[in-house]
């Protein structure tokens, strides 16, 4: 029978076992989510009928700190999906040593197909339902797939209005102003672009040399791709879930994104408006296709299980950057490492968006804001220690990036686990 996406994650977790003596405790506490809730949002429609939609909050693991993570609106959303994610958060922000736990939300819903209002409506019925377990000092939802900042705003609000004050570290990816940390909506993809930048100087490769797919135009694959082109690199492929453009003189993703605003998907632009990016020629392609380019890396910024057995064999590019959670599983992980193709981890290439959630709480909790430039710096010292620790680590022990960011995690939150005491210790009394 195939593993549910939380078995497959959970199956990580031992490998590191492997490598490392860490109690025995820490992978009996970290095999198990704390808390899920599971909750039915009752929310009025527009044409005045009643429908409900189920939503989660599961709370993996407070060892470190209050339990941190997303909110994702997604037809697919299910327990399985949100408890893998809330378990990857728990790793992440350990692996960037950010004094939180982790957690993960959602709600099965097709947002694209609710008016603004009703989506509103959605968004306060749902902090209705989790208002008893977040909080500043508890747990911190932020956005995730198909919610932004306005949703976050919302959220925050309809907090305040049931606890009667103001508190908005209970929630961050907030309207800049509204309390929101400046810098923060870059952040994921900034942080990831920091990793990469480390990675190839540490190669000795230059961003001027290397060509680029990026499957995923959201918020994180979007700004990806931008700052990227930005800093040199070439970027010949693009991709949203109906499919993607190809130049090998390289795209604008400012461009597209801004024509994107007039045409919805990739696809229906290009079939509208040839010209797009006036300098450059490009083919319409599929995702599969994108995901099989021969270019130096492959950002996967779009969902989980997109590199599995099924197609890991087909891949060609030298190495691989996850910036969406779980885009690889354990299967197409063992097979891409046999072809030889670097893969940079989810738990470290995206956790800037979380440093700078971190950052919005820690502000918001003062009071005292800071400049965009200095939180850019602030993030990019956080991403860069810890990268660097993690690619000393896999150098010395001859192992993946992942397993290499899994042991500086998971080794981190043992060691909190270890203070409370283990066995070894109760058995001493
Ligand atoms: N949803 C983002 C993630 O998966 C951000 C979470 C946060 O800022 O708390 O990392």
């Amino acid at each position: 029978m195939k593993k549910t996406l939380f078995e497959d994650a959970r199956s990580r977790l031992r490998n590191v076992m492997e490598y490392a003596k860490l109690p025995e405790d820490a992978l009996t506490y970290l095999d198990h989510p704390k808390l899920l809730l599971t909750v039915n949002i009752p929310v009025r429609m527009d044409d005045g009928s009643l429908k409900v939609f189920t939503g989660y909050r599961v709370q993996y693991n407070d060892i470190r700190g209050p339990t941190k993570g997303g909110v994702r609106f997604h037809p697919d959303v299910c327990v399985d999906e949100v408890t893998s994610l809330a378990f990857w958060m728990t790793v992440k922000c350990a692996v960037v040593n950010l004094p939180f736990g982790g957690a993960k939300g959602g709600v099965e819903v097709d947002p694209k197909a609710l008016s603004r209002l009703e989506l509103e409506r959605l968004s306060r019925g749902y902090i209705r339902a989790i208002a008893d377990i977040i909080g500043p000092k508890r747990d911190i939802p932020a956005p995730d797939m198909y919610t932004n900042e306005t949703i976050m705003g919302w959220m925050a609000n309809e907090y305040y209005e049931i606890r009667r004050e103001q508190l908005p570290g209970v929630i961050t990816g907030k309207p800049v102003y509204l309390g929101g940390s400046k810098g923060r909506t870059a952040a994921t993809g900034r942080g990831a672009l920091d990793v990469l930048r480390r990675y190839i100087t540490r190669e000795g490769l230059l961003p001027a040399e290397l060509t680029v797919a990026v499957q995923g135009f959201g918020n994180a694959g979007y700004h990806f791709a931008r700052l990227a082109r930005e800093e040199g690199f070439r970027i010949v492929a693009l991709s949203d879930s109906k499919g993607g453009l190809f130049s090998i003189e390289g795209l604008d993703p400012e461009k597209i994104m801004a024509r994107r605003s007039q045409y919805k998907e990739l696809r229906e632009m290009l079939y509208d408006d040839v010209s797009i990016c006036e300098e450059a020629e490009h083919t319409v392609i599929s995702n599969e296709e994108l995901l099989e380019l021969e270019v130096d890396i492959l950002v996967l910024a779009a969902m989980e299980n997109q590199i599995t057995a099924a197609n890991a064999e087909s891949v060609k590019a030298g190495m691989i950057l996850e910036i969406a959670n779980g885009p690889v599983d354990s299967e197409g992980d063992a097979l891409l490492e046999a072809q030889g193709i670097t893969v940079i981890p989810d738990v470290l290439a995206n956790a800037g968006g979380v440093t700078v959630s971190y950052f919005e709480w820690v502000q918001n909790r003062a009071g005292y804001y800071w400049e965009e430039e200095e939180i850019n710096e602030k993030l990019l010292r956080i991403m860069d220690t810890e990268a660097d620790n993690i690619f000393d680590l896999a150098e010395e022990k001859g192992i993946s990036l992942r397993d290499a960011a899994y042991l500086v995690g998971i080794s981190r939150l043992s060691g909190a686990i270890r203070d409370k005491g283990v066995k070894e210790y109760f058995q001493q009394i």
